[in-house]
Formats: structure tokens, sequence, C-alpha cells
């Protein structure tokens, strides 16, 4: 199997402007919760790499170079990762906590903005306001065993996921990022996508028509209410870091080589904004 070192080439200039400022890397606003200091991620940084050698020695071992060497390469990209020089790789806590935190500011922006629109509309029409709410959408086929994890292309299910809401007449601006769960023995990928309705009831029968349950008690599709902006950290998380080192490490390895291959802009799914930058920080405004 080849492992490709990734070519990072679509949101340069908004990935640049989050690497380049340390201010995202520290504990300054938005607040990630007490699990997510600067502390606790560096202390999370030593165990990935810690993972990424064991898993590196092991292949070596068993005759897997190619692997061997994905992996030793990996652990010292994110071991070299200081303020001098920021990796950016989606693998390492530090860049990926500081992309989180540059996102969620980007969207609590976003938000303000969207809310004061969208009562301007129900005043002037008299119509009911509609409301923010996070939509959870888990597609049940897209599921990926350890050895299938290699074939998962993230931006390719991101577009899917896209064009599916586009043909299915989803015209709303929607922000929302994917996410990989760890599921007693297979990988799952799903998305969390906030949006404005004034129906969650019918916008969650919408969205179970396109994403159906296969058997009972299967939940594809949750549609939650938002008391505060305090579901963007969770929304733009992309894995349960802490909960994988505790329950999921032997498999950890193969998950972040495939992370790797991602930009973290790139696990976003945008519709109907776009995505820029403005001094060192990350703007998203309605098309
Ligand atoms: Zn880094």
């Amino acid at each position: 199997m080849q492992y490709r070192a990734p070519t990072f080439r679509r949101h340069v200039r908004a990935h640049e402007a989050v690497v380049t400022n340390e201010f995202w890397y520290g504990d300054g606003s938005p607040y990630l919760g007490p699990s997510f200091t600067a502390k606790k991620t560096a202390e999370r940084q030593a165990d990935v790499i810690g993972i990424l050698q064991r898993a590196a020695k092991s292949a070596e071992t068993a005759g897997d170079r190619t692997l061997a060497r994905a992996l030793w390469d990996l652990a010292d990209k994110l071991y070299d990762c200081s303020t001098r020089a920021r990796c950016g790789s989606l693998d390492c806590p530090k860049c990926a906590r500081a992309f989180q935190k540059a996102k969620v500011a980007a969207e609590e922006a976003l938000i303000l903005e969207l809310t004061t629109a969208n009562n301007k509309t129900s005043v002037a029409s008299s119509t009911k306001t509609k409301k923010l709410v996070m939509a959870n959408v888990v597609p049940l086929e897209m599921t990926f065993t350890p050895t299938q994890l290699a074939t998962l292309d993230i931006q390719k299910r991101n577009r899917w996921l896209k064009e599916t809401l586009t043909r299915a007449g989803f015209t709303r601006v929607m922000f929302g990022s994917a996410d990989i769960s760890w599921e007693n023995g297979f990988y799952q990928l799903h998305w969390h996508i906030g949006m404005f309705t004034s129906n969650r009831k019918a916008l969650t029968k919408r969205l179970k028509r396109i994403f159906p349950g296969k058997d009972k008690g299967d939940r594809p599709v949750v549609v939650s209410k938002t008391w505060s902006l305090g579901f963007l950290p969770y929304l733009n998380k992309a894995i349960k870091l802490p909960e994988l080192l505790r329950r999921n490490r032997t498999r950890l390895p193969e998950l972040l080589l495939v992370l790797d291959r991602t930009e973290p802009l790139d696990l976003m799914v945008l519709m109907k904004l776009r995505l820029s930058a403005q001094q060192c920080r990350l703007i998203i405004r309605p098309i």
C-alpha cells in the first residue's frame, strides 16, 4: 500500500492564517472546555507521538517498511511542530485544536450575522423566526473497517454530501463538518451540520428521507435545538481524540494516516458560504 504525503492546495491563505497565528494555539477565546486546554493538548501530543513511534517499530518488525516509514515520518512531523513552524496536520492535537478554535470563532461571527438577517426578515414578512439547529447526519453505509480506512477520502465524501443535499432541494445556508467515530469494530463517517429552520420536525423528516435507517433503533438523523453556541466545538472536533486514546489506541495509527491526508479546512462542508482569511482569522460569509 502506498502512503502519500499530503499536498495541501486548497484554502492556502486560510490555512496559513491559522498556522501562523499563535493566538489559536493558546487558551484565549473561544474556550473549548476543561479537557482541551493548551496544557492538556500538549500532553495528548506526546501521547500520540509515542503511539506512532511504537506502531512504526511494530511495522518494522513485521517487515512492512512502507508503513513503518509513513508512521516514522508522521511522528517526526508532529514532534517538530513548534511555535516557529507549525505542522498544520489534522493529526497534530495542537494544530487540530488551533483549526477547531479558528473555525468556531468564524462560525460564531457568521451565526450572529445570519441571526440578525433572519430576525429582520421575519419581522418584515411576519413569518416565524428561524432557529439555529444542529443536524447530525449518519449515512449508515459509510462505515470503514480498519483495513478499509485507507480508501477513505474525506474531501470526496464531503462533495457527495453536498451534492446529495443539493439534489434533494436544499438551498439554505449550512455549515457542517465531517466526523469519524469508532463504533466497536468499524469507523463511521458522519456529519454535524449547523443550519436555521422554522420547522425542526419537518426538517428532520426531510433529512430522514435522504438518510434512512436500516434497523429499528437506528438514528441516522437527529436535529437538536441549540441553546447556546456551545455546540460549535463539538461540531468541529473531527474525532474524539481523548476517547480514542482511552479506548482505541491500537487502531489509532491507521486513522491518523488517513487524517493526515486531509486538510483541516477541508473537513468543513459549507453550503452557500465562502471561506476566506483576514488578519490571521477565518471568515465565513454568505455567498
Ligand atoms: Zn502541529
